[in-house]
């Protein structure tokens, strides 16, 4: 017998937010919560007038106590409805022309899918569950993710930080079909990339700078002799672009070890003379600062972070970080040189970028042109009702 979903009730005023088809619902909106809802279970939000506004995954944990999976009131929350956005999803990838054998799947909220990232390497799937609700529905995902692609390996990577706001344990291990045997080579335009599934950070690369990566290859071609610097390199993706598309060498900095090894393999991967790159193992903060004092200078700069401000509360010591680095890097880069400047921080609005670098030029002196403004590749879609999917943005600039 079906049983009836739990009603959760709103504050008045309250509904707005859901209203504008904004998925979340934080614990501070509700006013009362019918019985005992189970982690991931579906619930009915209504209003403060007893109004359907969505169905919805609960939280008992996280601020974020509901993700709305549908505002339909007329639609049921059931492995049919999973398979339908599954293959919504899949399809919108299909229909893309991405030059590269590995791309991001599923993206959470902004493919209706609150909680669950998938991507694919190759032949091979990873998926990261990490809210309550995407959670419950594991193992109707999975079969479904299986099916609809017609890829049979699927490894987990349920492993971020924010499952343990969901109060949820990390899991990570293979779901469906083989874990992989070592690293997976995956091709990106021109470049062959290891990935370290496992291993590797989210779920083993940074899809989303494909295109951006793209965009670096093709600017510095016809560079002569051009020296180039990439900062926070991890596996290399960024320098194997710069060094593919003519540098005469790369410099490239991470404090990751294990990164940097893949890095030099990937190297190797490509054909690429080890002679021509230098990879360095240190702090990005500390590394520009002795580079300044040593009076360095480089025709192309990528500086691509991690993400600075995780939560509201730290953006503006992110903005600081932001500024200090873009500010040395301005102040390196030769006159007529590119940077590529990105931050991957939800906190830190594409409007806040641009001033914070625009104070970095100014306070370094130099003045430059913005020849693009830059976003993550189509493969992570934006919705108009979820900003926080906008998290990536970055700025070519050619320092005049
Ligand atoms: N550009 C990469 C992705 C960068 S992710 C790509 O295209 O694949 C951010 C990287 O910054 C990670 O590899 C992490 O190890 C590194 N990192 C974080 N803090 C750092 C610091 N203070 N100094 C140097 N590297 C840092």
């Amino acid at each position: 017998m079906k049983t009836r979903a739990k009603i959760v009730t709103l504050k008045p005023g309250k509904e707005k937010s859901l209203a504008r088809r904004h998925p979340w619902i934080f614990s501070g909106a509700i006013a009362k919560v019918e019985g005992e809802p189970a982690s991931g279970e579906t619930v009915r939000i209504v209003g403060s007038d007893g109004g359907f506004l969505a169905h919805a995954a609960f939280s008992p944990q996280s601020q974020i106590r509901a993700r709305a999976w549908s505002f339909d009131a007329q639609e049921p929350i059931d492995a049919a409805f999973f398979q339908r956005r599954l293959k919504t999803a899949l399809d919108y990838r299909a229909a893309m022309s991405i030059d590269a054998d590995a791309w991001r799947l599923v993206h959470g909220e902004c493919d209706g899918l609150p909680g669950l990232v998938v991507d694919r390497y190759a032949d091979q799937l990873v998926v990261q569950f990490s809210s309550a609700g995407a959670e419950a529905w594991r193992e109707v995902i999975a079969d479904a993710l299986v099916e609809l692609s017609g890829v049979p390996n699927l490894y987990e990577r349920s492993d971020a930080d924010v499952r343990t706001l969901e109060g949820l344990p990390v899991r990570t291990g293979p779901l469906r079909g083989k874990a992989p045997v070592g690293p997976i080579v995956i091709r990106e335009h021109a470049i062959k990339i290891e990935v370290d599934v496992p291993g590797g950070h989210k779920t083993g690369f940074y899809l989303d700078q494909r295109e951006n990566r793209r965009r670096v290859f093709e600017a510095v071609q016809g560079m002569r002799d051009a020296e180039m610097l990439n900062c926070f390199c991890y596996t290399g993706a960024f320098s194997l672009a710069m060094l593919k598309g003519g540098a005469k060498s790369v410099l490239s900095i991470d404090s990751s070890g294990p990164a940097l090894q893949l890095a030099r393999a990937n190297m190797e991967l490509n054909g690429l003379d080890a002679s021509r790159a230098e990879w360095l193992e240190a702090d990005v903060f500390k590394a520009l600062r002795e580079l300044r004092d040593a009076g360095r200078s480089f025709d192309a700069i990528v500086l691509d972070p991690p993400k600075f401000a995780p939560t509201p509360a730290t953006v503006e010591r992110a903005s600081r970080a932001y500024k200090d680095i873009n500010l040395l890097a301005l102040r390196m880069l030769k006159p007529g040189g590119l940077l590529f400047t990105y931050s991957c921080s939800g906190g830190v609005s594409p409007e806040l970028f641009g001033k914070i670098v625009a104070g970095a030029g100014t306070d370094a002196g130099v003045d430059a042109r913005i020849e693009a403004r830059l976003s993550a590749g189509p493969d992570h879609p934006m919705l108009l009702s979820f900003p926080e999917g906008e998290y990536l943005k970055g700025l070519v600039l050619r320092r005049l």
